[in-house]
């Protein structure tokens, strides 16, 4: 049976280190790290996510403010409360829950955080530097580097949170073949930008591809972020194939994986779902956080 990767475990220990950051932080006279959670209507699905996020942000003394606007918002309006937090001094970072009503373009509303506080790494900006390789994180290996424990740019949560997994469980990339399903802004295009700068050979699979599962038996590391639940059976697998599961999906009251458990007979490293990328995802939250407010005071 394939180990667990076990994404809950790690973030209890990057919380544990980032207590001492932010001690570090107050202790040299600046405030707390601050961040501003934006949700656009009532999805209870965000709900559910926001909480667990200010949560995480009272464990490790964060302050944390939630900001909830009714589904009828404009585009206008949002855009005007971004460019207010842009300006505020006390707040540090700005997190845009996804997904936003329709009539809201996302693209322009993740183009208006300021770069510096951009804690999803989804602006434009911060999405061009990773694509650049400036962030300067993949060269230390056979491991994801060293460096994407503290990386110096904002890198998206849920692949940061990936990364720094794989390199807990020292699971080698360098001349691996690595697959992954699922192209999103959110989680497939920067996740494979990270497995390519970690020297990985790269396939990348969307809902057009033919034959993913032939492509999959190739695979060393597959990562699936596509949104179906149990996609991924045992039979697309590499024996000894390391599984990130990205996927949450609720089936029958229940939370299930975009990978059908039984893949855990043949892999050798497997996430869970739920106690795997989701805890990494607001462990790297939490870390890039910490990240801007020592950027904006200038330590760490
Ligand atoms: P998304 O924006 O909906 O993107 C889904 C991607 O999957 C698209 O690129 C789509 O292809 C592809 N796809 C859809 N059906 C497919 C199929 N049958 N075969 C291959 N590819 C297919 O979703 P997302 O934001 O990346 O999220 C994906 C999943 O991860 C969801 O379950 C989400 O809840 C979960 N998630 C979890 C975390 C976490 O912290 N654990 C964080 C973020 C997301 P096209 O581009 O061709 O349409």
């Amino acid at each position: 049976m394939a180990q667990t990767l076990d994404g809950k475990s790690l973030a209890t220990q990057i919380e544990t280190s980032l207590r001492t950051e932010i001690a570090d932080l107050t202790n040299a006279g600046k405030p707390p790290p601050s961040l501003a959670v934006i949700q656009v209507g009532d999805l209870y699905a965000s709900k559910v996510y926001v909480r667990r996020k200010h949560q995480a942000c009272q464990r490790v003394g964060i302050n944390s403010q939630d900001i909830c606007l009714p589904t009828t918002t404009s585009e206008q309006q949002l855009l005007a409360k971004i460019s207010e937090l842009n300006t505020d001094t006390s707040v540090d970072a700005i997190l845009m829950q996804l997904p936003l009503p329709q009539h809201i373009n996302t693209a322009t509303v993740l183009g208006a955080i300021a770069m510096s506080k951009d804690v999803d790494g989804l602006s434009p900006q911060n999405q061009g530097l990773l694509l650049s390789g400036k962030q300067g994180s993949a060269k230390v290996l056979p491991y994801p580097s060293e460096a994407l424990l503290k990386p110096k740019l904002l890198i998206p949560c849920t692949p940061l949170g990936i990364m720094q997994l794989l390199n807990h469980y020292r699971c080698r990339l360098r001349g691996k073949v690595a697959m992954v399903v699922g192209r999103s802004a959110l989680v497939g295009l920067p996740i494979s930008q990270l497995l390519l700068q970690a020297d990985a050979t790269l396939i990348h699979t969307h809902s057009h591809s033919v034959e993913p599962k032939l492509l999959a038996k190739t695979a060393d590391v597959l990562v699936v972020a596509v949104g179906v639940p149990h996609l991924v059976r045992q039979d697309w697998l590499k024996p000894d194939a390391v599984v990130i599961d990205v996927g949450i999906n609720r089936q029958q009251g229940k939370l299930v994986g975009d990978v059908h458990p039984d893949v855990a007979e043949v892999a050798s490293y497997i996430t869970p779902v739920p106690g795997g990328v989701g805890p990494m995802t607001i462990a790297a939250l939490l870390q890039n956080t910490v990240l801007a407010a020592q950027a904006r005071h200038r330590v760490g």
